[in-house]
């Protein structure tokens, strides 16, 4: 049996002596892979990040990197002997050095010296700081000592990198390319990385695994696919917040039909005995629109997105389902009108809750 490269186990996350993320397992099997944590605000997701750098201590479970023990309730490794970098949500930059200095403090500062260091410069390029180098802390804006703060953490190489928010302050218009750029430097040095976010979007983007915290637990802990399209709770649907539940009956074992919007075909995710009456998950792309079809709702909703509109339309018994049609679409349906869905309903995935 592999062991994997980062191992967290049974572990309370505790902060101010009490516990705020109850009984977590979940593991990094290979160097380099990078795990996503999403959760409301205040759930503890900094306070696992603080635990995990060895800032907080354990009473409960073991926390290994490379098999080495780093945290149980007899152990906890000081931080600075983890090599695990951690980057703060809030601003943590020396205030009287420069940018630059403070980039290059993230590789003095894990004095191993055979390791292979990444490039300062190839970090000031891919965050683009070459113009502020020279400029103190309070001289530069948050998404600039956000873009700073990552460079210094990517600068040591460390075995684990954990970033708390990393792209919170960063605007819209480069948040996408540096996610991109991040992804890339994390992938070519291997750099395992712990991401919190609150951006469900950014973390399927950047996961090889994405974790959900909610209500004290690590309720869900999967690949950003599975997530999605396989959301284990209503709790995650509701977080993840881009399905809508719906009462239906299970007609046959590839059907179910709902008052609203008739017979439903697909594949259950998981087998329901016919006519049980269930929660039947629907996101915006289980739906297609069809002008010809008599299946109609009223539009209560038009978003333009650019590349597609995301329609909302109301069902008779008072359900918000969100629909995308194609941003060419020649005919473009106002608030209040009737909108044609495609009929039979064909879900992919059919996932129900009891
Ligand atoms: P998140 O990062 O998910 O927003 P945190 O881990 O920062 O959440 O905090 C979890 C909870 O612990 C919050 O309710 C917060 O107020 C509380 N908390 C954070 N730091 C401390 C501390 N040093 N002492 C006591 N309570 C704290
Ligand atoms: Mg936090």
């Amino acid at each position: 049996m592999t062991k994997n490269f980062f191992d967290v186990k049974n572990v309370d996350f505790k902060i101010g002596g009490k516990i705020k993320v109850k009984n977590v397992s979940f593991s990094i099997q290979k160097k380099g892979e990078i795990i996503c944590i999403l959760g409301p605000s205040g759930i503890g997701k900094t306070t696992i990040l603080r635990t995990i750098a060895g800032l907080e201590d354990i009473e409960k479970g073991t926390i290994k990197l490379n098999n080495k023990l780093l945290s149980s309730k007899e152990i906890n490794i000081v931080p600075e002997d983890r090599n695990i970098s951690l980057s703060f949500q809030e601003n943590s930059l020396f205030p009287h050095y420069t940018v630059e200095k403070n980039i290059h403090l993230g590789t003095e500062r894990n004095n191993i010296s055979n390791k292979k260091k990444i490039n300062p410069h190839d970090l000031i390029k891919l965050l683009n700081i070459k113009n502020i180098l020279n400029k103190f802390p309070h001289q530069i804006s948050a998404g600039e000592a956000q873009r700073v703060s990552l460079a210094r953490s990517l600068a040591s190489n460390p075995d684990l990198l954990l970033l708390d928010e990393p792209l919170s302050n960063i605007d819209q218009s480069f948040k996408e390319e540096i996610q991109v750029e991040l992804k890339n430097i994390l992938n070519k040095y291997k750099i395992t990385t712990i991401i919190v976010t609150h951006d469900s979007y950014e973390a399927f983007y950047l996961g090889d695994k994405c974790g959900v915290i909610l209500n004290n637990k690590l309720i869900q802990y999967d690949t950003p696919y599975d997530l999605y399209h396989f959301p284990n709770s209503v709790k995650v649907v509701e977080f993840l917040n881009r399905g809508v539940l719906i009462p239906a009956e299970v007609t046959s074992p590839k059907s179910l039909e709902n008052d609203d919007l008739g017979i439903i075909t697909g594949n259950f995710a998981k087998p329901y005995p016919v006519g049980a009456k269930v929660k039947l998950l629907i996101q915006p792309e289980d739906l297609v629109h069809d002008d010809k079809s008599n299946l109609k709702l009223e539009v209560i909703d038009v978003k333009f997105r650019g590349t597609n509109f995301i329609y909302t339309l109301k069902t008779p018994s008072d359900k918000k389902l969100s629909i995308i049609t194609n941003s060419h679409h020649i005919h473009k349906h106002e608030k209040h009108e009737l909108f044609g869905i495609k009929k039979p309903i064909h879900i992919e995935h059919i996932v129900c809750f009891d």
